[in-house]
Order: C-alpha cells, then sequence, then structure tokens
C-alpha cells in the first residue's frame, strides 16, 4: 500500500512548508487538511450561518452532503489549490475571517466525520503527505513517518503576519494574530473529537531557531532512515 507521512501540530509552525517541500523533494502527492476545514468554515459563512459567534449546526450538518472539496494543481506554481464547489477559493480560505471561525467549525463530529472520510480515500492511491491536527492520531494511525510540529507562540505569529502581509493584508496586527493562533491551539486541544495531540511515536520538531532549508534536510534525513 502506498506510504504515508504524517505532519501535525500547532496552528502557523510552517506544517504546510514543510509538508509541501517533502512532498517534492520525494514525488508525493502534497495534502493540506486545513484547507478542508477552512473551506467548510468559508461555505458557512457564505451561506449566512453566523449570527456573530453563534454558527446554525443544523443546517450545516444537513448541506454538509452538498460542500465538495477537492484539490487541483496550479499549473504554473505546481502547488494544489483548493476549490469549493468548483470554485478556487484558495485565497479566500487564508484570510483573518475563516481564521477566526475555522476552530468552532472543526469541533464538529459531522464536519469531522466527512472531512476525515474524504483523507483516507485520498491516501489509498498514493504516497502522500498529509498535515493536520489529528493526521497522525486519527486519519492515518498506521502512517509510516510521523511529524509532530512545534515553535514558540510569537514565532509563529511573527510568521503568520509576513505571510498576510505578503497577500496584500496591511491592517491585521501582530496582537490579533498571536490571539488568533493561541485561541485555535486551544479549542483544538480540547475539543471532544480528536483533539490535538501528539502521536506517541511521532518524532517531535521545534523549529522556531531552524532555517527553512535545514528543516527540509532534516525531513528527508528522517524520511530516508
Ligand atoms: O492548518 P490550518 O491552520 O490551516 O488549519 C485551520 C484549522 O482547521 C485548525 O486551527 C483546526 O481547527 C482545524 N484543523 C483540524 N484538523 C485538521 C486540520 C485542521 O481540526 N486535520
Amino acid at each position: 500500500h502506498p506510504i504515508i507521512i504524517a505532519i501535525d501540530g500547532h496552528s502557523s509552525c510552517g506544517k504546510s512548508t514543510m509538508a509541501k517541500d517533502l512532498a517534492q523533494a520525494i514525488g508525493y502527492v502534497y495534502v493540506d487538511t486545513g484547507a478542508m476545514y477552512r473551506a467548510v468554515t468559508l461555505y458557512s459563512i457564505r451561506r449566512g450561518l453566523w449570527q456573530g459567534e453563534k454558527l446554525d449546526t443544523e443546517t450545516l450538518r444537513r448541506e454538509m452532503e452538498q460542500v465538495r472539496i477537492t484539490f487541483r494543481l496550479n499549473p504554473e506554481t505546481k502547488l494544489p489549490e483548493t476549490y469549493l464547489n468548483g470554485e478556487n477559493v484558495e485565497r479566500e480560505i487564508r484570510g483573518m475571517e475563516v481564521s477566526a471561525k475555522v476552530s468552532p467549525i472543526a469541533t464538529l463530529d459531522f464536519v469531522r466525520e466527512a472531512m476525515v472520510r474524504e483523507q483516507q480515500a485520498m491516501g489509498e492511491a498514493r504516497g502522500i503527505v498529509m498535515d493536520g491536527r489529528d493526521i497522525g492520531t486519527t486519519v492515518f494511525p498506521q502512517a509510516e513517518m510521523k511529524v509532530f510540529v512545534t515553535a514558540r507562540p510569537e514565532v509563529r505569529a511573527q510568521r503568520r503576519l509576513d505571510e498576510l502581509r505578503s497577500k496584500g493584508d496591511t491592517t491585521t496586527t501582530f496582537e490579533a494574530v498571536l490571539t488568533n493562533l493561541q485561541e485555535r491551539d486551544r479549542i483544538d486541544s480540547t475539543r471532544a473529537v480528536s483533539p490535538l495531540r501528539q502521536a506517541e511515536d511521532a518524532i517531535v520538531l521545534d523549529n522556531s531557531e531552524i532555517t527553512i532549508p535545514e528543516q527540509k534536510a532534516w525531513l528527508l534525513k528522517r524520511f530516508e532512515e
């Protein structure tokens, strides 16, 4: 069966960069599971299912089977982009509005069941590098390689802020980003269904002080072992 590499960890610690780099180096498919929860969140926002902090869970539950999330390769960047019911939403799902609502959406059992089912199906055909929160614990407990990534909160907030700035967001503050990622970590770690946990057999990487090329070399070495 195809080899599966699970990359889990805290919010904004560069899991997706790691997973992308590794997948590219070894010719595997990269799957960003956070993008899937983000796309469901975008659906709920567009459908007007939020009244302030309150979500109309029952409507989302009923409509869940209409939410189709797919990935397509961008021919120029060669990277997968996220599609919601056929529309490219890659940009929109990265904004602060989605970031503020995604963790509550990701606590819902029916959302997780649907996402996990899709993710498991993606692992049937070929070697994949999948990043998320519950890949090594719930989606693929049998994964051949598991990495748990973390970094200091201030380092993570600065990286996420740099990313937002590079995409043209000039208004979000460092404080807002830091608060958002700490809040997501809190919700992700304390939810009832597959909370964010380090799998027992995961190798841990704190990348606060290392560069992206150093991180890539570290991963390749672990993969070759
Ligand atoms: O990885 P990213 O930060 O884009 O994920 C967004 C949110 O989606 C996380 O904060 C978490 O609430 C949720 N998520 C999850 N399980 C995953 C991936 C993401 O609950 N496997």
